[in-house]
């Protein structure tokens, strides 16, 4: 049966689900455009995010201009391992990767959306949506049926709206971390200084921020056998004397990537960030990719909300699609070659990126977002290191993980 028709004035023009990065941004972006924009929050704000807080400089670069955001640490030397052996550290030409906090980050570019004119309501969580002609309908955790002409999902790697518009993944993993307050000298040795290692099993790594008084320091691998995931946690953690101290936060999160043709929309329901599966497939970083994708979900509801027919709405949500495969599609393919790369061969990666001084200079333009993974992929060294990393491995590539959504 028909439902009885919507009051104009009770239609929104956006609802953003979620006050991460990604939603915050888009958010953001609908309230610059003059939308009436409603950002609804589970949490209550400030909420705590399992996350490393590393900044890298495309991250930096697209947050809004002058955000009030305080930085702990700047990694100006990268150690790296192979399992715990054949340890180096090289230094940065500029060091740039940031260390911040996910609840502060998060407040910061929340509060830009709210000062921009989006409403914001946290501690309330959608429950289900559904779409009948141009009107969208979240049902909220609080009882209410909310309308809007567009959504925009940015719920994260557990996404509710990702699951309505069908996003498909690649490869899921799951990454745990500790945040571990430290004592002075500890601080000392890690001041300044960022550690990733190769870890044992397929695909892994763990990795130690500095952030002043406290470390963040996890681990990740595919999803699918968390015994051993922890038990390599316990081990890492040891080892770099960081198990012993009550953790403040100790956590895990699933991280999603996705195919390259999943989709980003269903109807007037848009996903970015995590929700849309946005990631890298090696290093994990995800915070460039959602404020990058609230950002053009944002531009794109605009677009629906001024269309004058169906017709110029869906050549907006098209129009994101494209976008967000010309600005993070490329990154993503280039990054799930390393992946497979690193997965057949994480010796012959830290080789590389320790012996070989091109290679370094490569990731550290990379990390101070003055080339991207893609023109790292299309260096000599790396089309080399590629061919010679898959005739050396005796390992087949493993299969992606089965999807998630
Ligand atoms: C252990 C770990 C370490 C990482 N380290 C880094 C790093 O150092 N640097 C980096 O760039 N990336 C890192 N990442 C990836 C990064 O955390 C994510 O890519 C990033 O948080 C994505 O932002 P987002 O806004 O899409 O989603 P999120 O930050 O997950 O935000 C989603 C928001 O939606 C809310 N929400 C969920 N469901 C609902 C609902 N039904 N209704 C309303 N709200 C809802 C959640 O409460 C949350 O606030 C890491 C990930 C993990 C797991």
């Amino acid at each position: 049966m028909p439902r009885p028709p919507i009051p104009d004035s009770s239609v929104r023009d956006v609802i953003v689900v979620g006050a991460g990065p990604a939603g915050a941004t888009a958010a953001r972006v609908c309230a610059e455009h003059g939308l009436r924009t409603l950002l609804l929050e589970r949490a209550a704000i400030p909420r705590y995010k399992t996350c490393g807080g590393g900044l890298i400089g495309a991250s930096l670069a697209a947050l809004p201009p002058g955000l009030p955001l305080r930085t702990y640490d700047t990694a100006g030397r990268f150690t790296f391992s192979h399992n715990g052996r054949r340890e180096r550290t090289l230094t940065s030409a500029s060091p740039t990767c940031a260390m911040v906090y996910r609840s502060e980050l998060d407040q910061a570019l929340t509060e830009a959306a709210a000062a921009a004119g989006a409403e914001v309501q946290d501690t309330t969580a959608l429950n289900s949506l559904d779409q009948e002609g141009d009107t969208v309908t979240v049902r909220t955790n609080r009882g209410e049926s909310l309308h809007a002409r567009v959504v925009i999902g940015a719920d994260g790697s557990a996404s509710r709206v990702a699951r309505y518009v069908g996003v498909r993944c690649a490869q899921v993993d799951l990454a745990l971390e500790a945040e571990v307050p430290v004592d002075e000298r500890t601080a000392d040795r890690w001041r300044g200084r960022m550690l990733m290692e190769w870890g044992p099993l397929p695909g892994s790594f763990g990795w130690v921020f500095p952030k002043g008084d406290v470390c963040t320091a996890g681990v990740v691998a595919a999803r699918g056998n968390p015994q051993a995931l922890r038990a390599y946690k316990e081990d890492f953690l040891t080892r770099h004397g960081l198990l012993g101290p009550r953790p403040l936060h100790d956590t895990g999160h699933l991280t999603r990537c996705r195919f390259p043709d999943s989709p980003l929309a269903r109807g007037r329901v848009l996903v970015a960030g995590d929700a849309a599966a946005l990631l890298d497939h090696w290093s994990r970083e995800g915070i460039s990719y959602a404020l990058r994708s609230g950002r053009l979900a944002g531009d794109a509801a605009a677009g629906v909300v001024s269309a004058s027919d169906t017709a110029e709405a869906e050549a907006a949500v098209g129009r994101y699609g494209r976008q967000v495969d010309a600005a993070l599609g490329a990154e993503m393919r280039a990054s799930r070659t390393l992946m497979d790369l690193f997965t057949l061969n994480p010796g012959l990666v830290h080789t590389a990126l320790t012996r070989v001084p091109p290679a370094w200079r490569s990731l550290d333009r990379y990390i101070a977002g003055r080339t991207s993974v893609a023109g790292i992929m299309t260096t000599p060294l790396a089309r080399a290191a590629a061919a010679v990393g898959t005739w050396m491995s005796p390992v087949p590539v493993p299969a992606p993980a089965p999807a998630t959504a």
